[in-house]
């Protein structure tokens, strides 16, 4: 059967070149053409011995995504909806700013965490994407628009760490120079709180940044919203964090998303200041973006009063602006139906 070649890193392709005894430069040459030259066709690889194409030919495809609908935002966000060869379907987002422009891409066709204010997840998970899937997300949106994407955060569909091995695979090939050639710093893995996936990323030291997304510092409430709580406590995950995160180069950030009347307050503020002290960290705060759920939105004097908190901490934050929520591309809001 042929194989998806898209789903290979350079070291993979350079190990099945050695086994068929072929030169191994030849690999470095594929990726080049694939993903700078943006060629994908093995007829039009004119570098490449015509016995090497031949036998290329006879092995690979190349997968692509199919478009099934792009809608854009007023705010210029744009998403896009594509289907998979097997009938599934998942959503990615381009957000672009002055001065970059951000992909968020998902892993996985739904989600199994089920956090209670999330779309994503609400009718579980039905399967991984392949490396290819998550790398295609990224040349497609890149083929279509034009636009030079700087940073990548996977933060659509699914838990990126409940994929590991072929998200690690595709960070592989994005930071690959002969690759897609960006730099590890500009790669975001938000995590519900996978512990041990957490450990095992952080082993693998590929200089990607890491996300956690929090929600609350009460941990009986975060088992309300997020059930990953109740097999991964808080404490847990704060400790796990604060051994394995130590000699991380970038701090670790935490989301967390400001729910009315729910994880808002001082008390909560505090709650969450007396968790993250000592921690090299930053915390990102989303204003919840509406689903169909039983949450609300925090009202400007909640956003206003928690930010205040945590500043007189001290705490580093950052208060992120929703963006494409007229379309539905907002945190959460990321639900495609597949069949
Ligand atoms: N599964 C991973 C990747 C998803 S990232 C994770 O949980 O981190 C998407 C981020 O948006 C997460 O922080 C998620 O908790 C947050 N989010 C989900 N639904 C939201 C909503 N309705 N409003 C605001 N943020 C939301």
């Amino acid at each position: 059967m042929k194989k998806d070649i898209k789903n290979f890193t350079l070291e993979e392709l350079k190990g099945y070149f050695k086994e068929k005894n072929l030169p191994l430069y030849c690999a470095a040459q594929i990726f080049g053409w694939i993903y700078s030259k943006r060629i994908e066709d093995f007829n039009l690889m004119t570098d490449i011995a015509k016995d090497v194409r031949v036998l290329l030919l006879e092995n690979f495809y190349f997968s692509k995504l199919k478009i099934e609908n792009r809608e854009i935002s007023s705010d210029k966000t744009e998403k896009l909806l594509f289907g998979l060869s097997d009938g599934a379907a998942i959503e990615s987002v381009l957000i672009p700013e002055p001065e970059r422009a951000t992909l968020c891409l998902s892993s996985q066709v739904g989600c199994k965490y089920s956090c209670k204010f999330c779309s994503s997840g609400s009718r579980g998970l039905k399967r991984n994407l392949t490396p290819a899937e998550i790398i295609n997300q990224y040349l497609a949106i890149s083929d279509l628009t034009r636009k030079k994407i700087t940073n990548i955060v996977f933060m659509g569909i699914g838990e990126p760490l409940d994929n590991f091995e072929n998200v690690v695979k595709a960070i592989k090939i994005f930071v690959q120079p002969k690759g897609l050639n960006l730099s590890a710093s500009r790669i975001s893995v938000s995590t519900c709180g996978v512990i041990p996936q957490i450990e095992e990323l952080l082993r693998r030291k590929l200089g990607v940044k890491l996300s956690v997304s929090l929600h609350s510092a009460d941990s009986d409430i975060r088992s309300k919203i997020m059930p990953v709580n109740v097999k991964y406590p808080l404490v847990e995950l704060i400790k796990t964090l604060k051994k394995s995160g130590k000699n991380e180069k970038y701090p670790i950030t935490f989301e967390y998303a400001l729910f009315g009347s729910l994880n808002t307050g001082k008390l909560a503020a505090q709650q969450l200041i007396r968790l993250l002290k000592g921690m090299n960290c930053k915390i990102n705060l989303i204003p919840y973006n509406a689903t169909q759920g039983i949450f609300k939105e925090p009202t400007k004097t909640e956003v206003e009063e928690f930010c205040s908190e945590l500043k007189n901490a001290g705490l580093f934050y950052t208060l992120r602006k929703s963006r494409g929520q007229d379309i539905h591309a907002a945190c959460g809001q990321l639900y495609a139906l597949w069949k």
